[in-house]
């Protein structure tokens, strides 16, 4: 930290590929050495799920193309925890990758369950390492520090380099009595503090809320308490990753007196998961689905997926009568121990309605303590800052206006040195004051079906063409002189059929053809490009004319002698 800012090959850079601007995607880079022969870390590979604009998209993942083109440089991948905000795409872009990748033993275990339901094909280099351990990766030296969350074993990591040291927080909460699991590790950060840290890279997902958030063992013991009193069933869906969520259900059920069952396949990954690596006792009791149907409304309570709508899912089912097992009716309660992601409102209302209609009672976290949250409030915020005393902050895990509100805060706080990049902003953290130096490529990519295809440039920007406007397709053939010898036809998708004065909009388009390619001199009409771009802007004229609006045009011209 001691030399002067202009010797290059001192510099410590930060990237995303993404994680800042959205909460998913995240995939932070960190890179030492002069600009051309940098030797990175990444830390995290996760996804995201499309938004309205992405239709028919499974799920999207970064675009890596910049350190993939960097071969060699990129030392090793280092997972924080098991979140598919930050594993999941790990399994489709490692063989981009081919690095070593470290991570705690849940993590490592909830990867390489996916992995063998991914058909055990993928033989990626796995490295365990132990809560809080300390190694190497390349140039880098690495320390998992345990925070808490809502899965287990979440790590930040203090990256000590050459250039500077930082601390990168991972998700994270000060949870005081987690369910599973120790508590944030408060020892090990103050050491770090007081050993001196450059730049906090930091959580930004519940900058908007003051205070500090409840407890998991809150949660717990208020499900205990609802499920003690409810008459009949008692349905409750959570993210199946919350490893101390699923513990707390089962933990109620029994205070309750009444059985376990458990639906849904992410469930019962996480609950193998757990009993491997000791989190779960080895005799974890709970009812297959199956046995759903015979046991008493009173003596029942089942976790099940589903909490986000999910279509598939055992819950969604379940509400549409079409689960060959699960079953609910009148008076049954059904805890939504979750939050709604923004953008899967209204998934989870059309699920709820289905439930409503039944005659179930329904809890959300808006009306009784039923979930809580795995990332810092404002308070928790600050407790960090006091921990770690970092020199400068940069905001992560948040969209534009947490990252903002972030880095307000954290300049409210006393912090000096605030900056907000977006993603691809290549950010020279050491030495000197945070600066945004260069910038490199960034990008969604979206699984579709089997294949994954580009974001930007693929089928999905017309699809969402398609979705808004629909589609005419004419066709007709002509010969090499110019000549139509056919009649023109016409397919029109997505478009209204009959004009506001009542007339076939398909008759619109065979018109707008046909005299769009007489009005053409003959001499002219032998360029059939001519013809074929004529046609199609008089189609979608025509179109718009009637109906305010311009579909997708496609013109077919044959040619025959
Ligand atoms: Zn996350
Ligand atoms: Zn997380």
């Amino acid at each position: 930290m001691a030399q002067s800012p202009n010797n290059k090959s001192d510099e410590l850079v930060f990237l995303a590929l993404g994680g800042l601007g959205e909460i998913g995607m995240n995939v932070y880079l960190y890179g030492i050495g002069p600009a051309q022969s940098r030797q990175w870390l990444m830390v995290d590979l996760g996804i995201t799920f499309p938004g309205p604009t992405e239709p028919g998209v499974d799920v999207v993942l970064p675009d890596l193309r910049f350190i993939a083109a960097e071969k060699g440089a990129l030392a090793g991948l280092v997972v924080t925890h098991a979140h598919e905000d930050h594993i999941g795409a790990i399994i489709e872009l490692w063989p981009q990758l081919q690095v070593p990748v470290y991570a705690t033993p849940f993590t490592m275990g909830m990867l390489k369950a996916k992995l063998s339901e991914f058909g055990g094909r993928l033989k990626p280099d796995l490295h365990e390492i132990p809560l809080g351990g300390r190694f190497n990766v390349g140039a880098f030296d690495v320390e998992f520090i345990s925070m808490t969350h809502s899965i287990p074993e979440t790590s930040g990591l203090a990256i000590r380099t050459p250039n500077g040291n930082i601390f990168h927080s991972s998700d994270w909460k000060i949870d005081p009595e987690p369910v599973i699991g120790k508590p944030i590790d408060q020892e090990k950060l103050k050491a770090l503090g007081r050993e001196g840290v450059d730049v906090i890279v930091c959580d930004s997902t519940n900058v908007l809320r003051d205070g500090v958030s409840p407890s998991e063992t809150d949660v717990a013991n208020s499900l205990t308490e609802i499920i003690k009193k409810a008459p009949h069933r008692v349905a409750v869906t959570t993210f199946a990753s919350n490893l101390g969520r699923v513990l707390a259900v089962a933990r109620a059920a029994h205070a309750a007196g009444r059985h376990l069952v458990v639906a849904g396949r992410s469930l019962h990954r996480v609950i193998d998961v757990g009993i491997d690596t000791g989190y779960l006792p080895p005799d974890f009791k709970y009812l297959d689905q199956e046995e759903f149907g015979y046991l008493e409304r009173g003596e029942i309570v089942v976790l099940l997926t589903g909490s986000q709508g999910e279509p598939r899912a055992a819950l969604s089912r379940a509400a549409d009568g079409e689960h060959p097992d699960i079953k609910f009716s009148k008076g049954d309660l059904v805890i939504y121990s979750s939050r709604n992601i923004p953008g899967n409102e209204k998934a989870i209302g059309r699920v709820q309605n289905s439930l409503a209609r039944m005659g179930c009672e329904i809890l959300t976290d808006s009306e009784d303590l039923v979930h809580v949250t795995g990332h810092p409030r404002r308070g928790e915020l600050r407790q960090m800052y006091e921990w770690i005393q970092p020199k400068a902050l940069i905001p992560m895990h948040g969209e534009a206006r947490h990252l903002r509100a972030h880095a307000k805060f954290a300049s409210e706080c006393g912090i000096k040195n605030v900056l907000v990049p977006e993603d691809g902003a290549i950010v020279r953290l050491a030495p000197g004051k945070p600066t945004i130096v260069d910038d490199a490529p960034v990008g969604r990519l979206y699984r579709d079906g089997r294949l994954i295809v580009p974001g930007d440039e693929g089928p999905v920007r017309e699809r969402r063409k398609l979705s808004a406007v629909g589609i005419a397709v004419a066709s007709f053939t002509m010969t090499p002189r110019g000549e139509l010898i056919s009649d023109v036809l016409a397919i029109l998708d997505g478009i209204p059929a009959k004009t506001r004065d009542g007339d076939s909009m398909e008759d619109v388009v065979l018109d707008a053809v046909e005299s769009t390619i007489e009005s053409i001199p003959k001499a002219r009409r032998k360029n059939l490009d001519l013809v074929r771009d004529a046609v199609y802007r008089a189609v979608r004229a025509a179109i718009n004319e009637e109906w305010g609006k311009k579909p997708i045009v496609k013109i077919m011209v044959h040619v025959v002698e």
